[in-house]
């Protein structure tokens, strides 16, 4: 058992507790806003089921709630796109939340949310419908996978509630796996910190055509608490509980920018530190902190509904997974969080080796069993391109004593394993998605770092963050080891920015952007660099 798993298993008993506890109290702060939820009609029969197969017996259905605030305040999202075999499913993602910075505004009563998706924007050729729970445990949130959709092509989609309809989104289905594909386009961006500036970054994704899918990275929120000197103080406190996180995720949700990027581009994301709280290693501090994290980090994205860490017993927040698109690109994404272990003592009597394959240590930043799955779908994939999503930079940099990365370099022997992997069995063009450095880096990835000469097996791109800082010192150290790290091709300190591929079966083109401002929501998106890397020819090539 992992280690949230197991943390989880022992949690369960107090966690539901604490979640009945979460429920409106009479008089308690989280009492329902009368203002916010008048009129509780439509009740139905105790322990309906309906989607997911789930049994919510606990409390009433209310089928035909009456609102007086507006209840889809945090917009909608979809995610997740795959294609199962049969047909194209994606999950599509919303939350009722009246009084979004306050717990919601909801009563302690599951809601019915239906859904609709149609092949127009305007709703008027409406190919698929249904009903799903907004669970009163799930803070109300709603994820639906329906399934029976057409590969690679555009759905919108809406909920309504009582009366109430959501924003319209707009999602795009992946193709089958293995089918021929001559093209696709996505962006990845990470470290979006509330208070640190706006989101033009989302704005100019919002505003990117054709993308098939947006990746982020990590670091969605900052657990920070309100900084009077930051460009946007936050109105919510640091989250260290599951209210707080939920209220934390939906002032983040208010933003319009970031709702239109969710709004209209499928999202796949995977979580890194902040979304608990500064350099999370799966070594909880705080293991209460840890499962509230998880649990508001699913209620507020769109993550499968099987994924959920309110599902059944056994259950945890699977995150690592694969995504495919035809026979162009498979998409490994990591979780380097929840699985890692400390790293080697370097005056350990092996610790600086890198040659040492002690599977104990080599296995520590991501689990064995992760480790296993990645060099399976690396063994098994008939993709032309093979991308890694990660978190931290696992690119080798060297710095002295001068700066720790803290990237894969602190769990050296897990990166050579996969380095050597790639090496050995030479999976086609990999190549390598990472955030968390909030700057940017182009780095070939070596077979065997202390060896410049050994062959090069890959491409990292490291795109830089969507708002978050990066201290002068840090930009001023990095730069001072280039010339030591050859293997380096490219880096900008700039911050404020994210990254579009457009691929082909040829061809791998990256294109960095940066905004000109994140003081300004409406500043303007520019390329500043761009770069190519192609089939068969690890390494990437500015152009
Ligand atoms: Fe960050
Ligand atoms: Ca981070």
């Amino acid at each position: 058992m992992d280690k949230l798993q197991r943390l989880m298993s022992q949690q369960r008993s107090r966690r539901i507790t604490r979640l009945r506890l979460a429920r409106p109290r009479r008089g308690g702060r989280r009492r329902m806003s009368r203002r916010a939820f008048l009129a509780l009609g439509g009740v139905s029969a105790a322990g309906l089921v309906l989607g997911g197969g789930l049994v919510y017996s606990r409390n009433r259905l209310l089928t035909s709630p009456t609102f007086s605030e507006y209840p889809f305040t945090l917009g909608v999202a979809s995610g997740e796109p795959v294609h199962d075999g049969y047909s194209a499913r994606v999950v599509l993602w919303t939350r009722l939340a009246p009084d979004p910075l306050n717990g919601g505004g909801m009563p302690p009563n599951d809601v019915e949310v239906r859904w609709e998706i149609s092949s127009d924007e305007s709703f008027s050729n409406i190919v698929q419908s249904g009903a799903e729970i907004a669970p009163a445990q799930g803070v109300h949130s709603v994820h639906v996978a329906p399934y029976g959709l057409e590969p690679v092509r555009y759905y919108w989609y809406r909920f309504k509630a009582g009366d109430e309809i959501s924003p319209v989104g707009r999602t795009k289905t992946a193709p089958e796996t293995g089918a021929s594909l001559s093209s696709m386009s996505f962006a990845f961006a990470s470290c979006s910190d509330f208070q640190e500036g706006y989101f033009p970054v989302y704005r100019a994704i919002a505003e990117e055509e054709d993308l098939d899918v947006v990746f982020h990275l990590g670091d969605f929120i900052y657990e920070y608490g309100p900084d009077p000197e930051s460009t946007r103080v936050a109105e919510t406190p640091a989250p260290t509980d599951l209210d707080t996180y939920r209220n934390t995720y939906a002032e983040y949700l208010l933003d319009p920018d970031l709702q239109a990027a969710r709004a209209v581009h499928p999202w796949e994301v995977i979580p890194d530190d902040h979304e608990v709280y500064n350099n999370f290693e799966g070594a909880p501090e705080d293991e209460d902190q840890v499962v509230a994290a998880a649990l508001a980090y699913w209620e507020h994205m769109p993550l499968r509904p099987s994924a959920s860490p309110h599902a059944a017993e056994g259950a945890n927040l699977l995150l690592y997974r694969d995504i495919n698109y035809g026979d162009l690109a498979q998409f490994n994404m990591l979780d380097t969080r929840q699985y890692r272990g400390e790293p080697p003592d370097p005056e350990s009597d092996n610790g600086g080796d890198v040659d040492t394959a002690d599977p104990e240590i080599a296995n520590d930043m991501v689990g064995k069993e992760q480790e296993t799955w990645l060099l399976d779908r690396l063994a098994s994939s008939g993709a032309r391109w093979n991308v890694i999503g990660n978190q931290i930079g696992m690119f080798d940099y060297q710095v002295g004593e001068d700066v720790n990365m803290m990237g894969w370099d602190d769990h050296g022997y897990a990166r050579d394993c996969i380095m050597r992997y790639l090496d050995d069995f030479r999976p086609s063009n990999p190549v390598i998605i990472t955030g968390d450095l909030h700057c940017s880096w182009v780095s070939d990835l070596k077979a065997y770092y202390p060896d410049e000469n050994s062959v090069t097996v890959g491409t990292e791109f490291i795109g830089t963050s969507i708002t978050s800082g990066l201290g002068e010192s840090y930009a001023e150290k990095y730069k001072a080891h280039l010339e030591q790290n050859p293997h380096v091709r490219f880096f900008d300190e700039r911050t404020g920015g994210y990254v579009r591929v457009d691929l082909t079966p040829q061809e791998w083109h990256t294109e960095m952007k940066l905004v000109d401002t994140i003081k300004d929501p409406a500043s303007p998106v520019r390329t500043f660099a761009s770069f190519v890397a192609e089939d068969g020819q690890p390494g990437a090539k500015q152009v």
